[in-house]
């Protein structure tokens, strides 16, 4: 493996994984660019030593072969603007004759993006062959998909086995999601807490295994921790709650007891009428709702109680809201807990938010710039938390 900063891509052809696949509307148009600006520094540099890019990404799910919806044609005008006017050349076909005519054509400081690798299921399957076709186009592979590195797909994993030792890296968007992660996972400064919400606990139940032995104090929040009240002998009303989890919740807590972990739950819960934005609300403690009413935040007694343990922590994890923070009524909590992130890292805390609701939540705040780190990978991300080897970074390293 090379180090992308040290290596000169001047006359060379990267063949680069992005994710670029950004939310479109029913125009066509994006709706939010963040994982393609993510993906520029990367393209920046490689185009500033006088090399040439190929980028290649998935989008959307598309089922069977090649669909208009799922094409990456419409990205090319917004990529050029983005690049300050770069022409970008477009390929319709990721690997067939007009990918390698363009790509044998391209000059220094070009740019050209490959259609939907998804068109072909070949992408997904792993293939090898598909892999060594894709491989044929650049002198140098340049994985900067976090978003994907947790599959082993022909471009994000299977691909590296094309190109020798020397001539395969991790994009600067990789290396900082790879040195954040490991930051938090391996090189926490304590105390440690790490925030875990959302809605289901059966999605949780590996990170926070895996946190056990790391993490001072594990917040739990959000709809997954009624199932919590609920194990400990609580009233949750019509909360949400997996009763087949609730055996695992105890495990959890017996676990986290005996490990001298600190779980902390919503002592009071902010309960509605209804799962509705314009829903009757009332407060409660968590263990204790009333039948009819259900818990769609945390309370304030519990913004304080977890706004204290964030505020005494050095390193902080944030994985999932802490309510229905999409309806105004019930955001409080989510918002409170972004606060207290961005207070603790100005105090001087490293503080790490991932997967796709708490990301979309500090975004929704304004609170991007006041932590010390957003990824942009949410499946990679709780992969990784969960201790799980990623494909798309073993590649890299072998
Ligand atoms: P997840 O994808 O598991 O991180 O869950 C995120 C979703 O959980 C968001 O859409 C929230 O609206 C939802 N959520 C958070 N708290 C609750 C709650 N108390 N009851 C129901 N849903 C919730």
């Amino acid at each position: 493996m090379s180090e992308f900063s040290a290596y000169n891509f001047k006359g060379q052809k990267a063949l680069v994984r992005v994710d670029f696949n950004v939310p479109l509307n029913d125009k066509f148009e994006i709706t939010d660019d963040t994982r393609m600006r993510a993906a520029f520094p990367t393209i920046k540099k490689i185009l500033a030593d006088g090399g040439m890019v190929i980028l290649m990404s998935h989008f959307g799910r598309p089922k069977d072969g090649p669909e208009e919806k799922f094409s990456l044609k419409p990205l090319i005008q917004h990529l050029s603007d983005l690049l300050s006017g770069t022409t970008v050349f477009f390929a319709n076909d990721c690997v067939g004759e007009q990918a390698y005519l363009t790509a044998s054509m391209m000059r220094p400081g070009e740019v050209l993006l490959l259609e939907n690798l998804r068109f072909y299921k070949e992408e997904e399957k792993g293939d090898e062959k598909f892999a060594e076709k894709l491989s044929k186009l650049g002198d140098v592979w340049v994985n900067d998909a976090f978003g994907t590195a947790h599959r082993a797909h022909a471009s994000t994993a299977v691909i590296a086995k094309f190109f020798p030792a020397d001539k395969k890296m991790f994009g600067l968007l990789m290396e900082s999601e790879v040195a954040s992660a490991e930051k938090v996972l391996h090189k926490a400064e304590k105390p440690f807490v790490a925030i875990i919400g959302g809605a289901k606990v059966s999605d949780k139940i590996l990170i926070i295994e895996n946190l056990l032995e790391r993490a001072t104090d594990i917040i739990i929040g959000g709809g997954m921790a009624y199932t919590f009240m609920k194990a400990k002998g609580g009233q949750i009303g019509n909360s949400l709650c997996e009763e087949e989890r609730l055996d695992t919740a105890l495990e959890i807590l017996r676990k986290a007891e005996e490990k001298n972990v600190c779980i902390h739950l919503p002592s009071d819960s902010i309960i509605a009428d209804k799962f509705a934005a314009d829903a009757e609300t009332s407060v409660a403690p968590s263990n204790n709702i009333p039948d009819g009413w259900m818990g769609l935040d945390i309370g304030a007694n519990a913004c304080d109680q977890f706004s204290n343990v964030i505020k005494n922590s050095k390193t902080i994890l944030w994985n999932g809201p802490m309510g229905v923070f999409e309806m105004p009524k019930f955001q409080n909590g989510t918002k409170t807990i972004a606060i207290a992130i961005a207070e603790a890292t100005q105090d001087g805390a490293f503080s790490l938010v991932g997967g796709g609701d708490s990301v979309a939540a500090v975004n929704q705040f304004g609170f991007t710039d006041k932590v010390s780190y957003v990824s942009t990978g949410g499946g990679a991300m709780l992969e990784y938390f969960e201790g799980k080897v990623l494909p798309g970074i073993a590649a890299v390293n072998s």
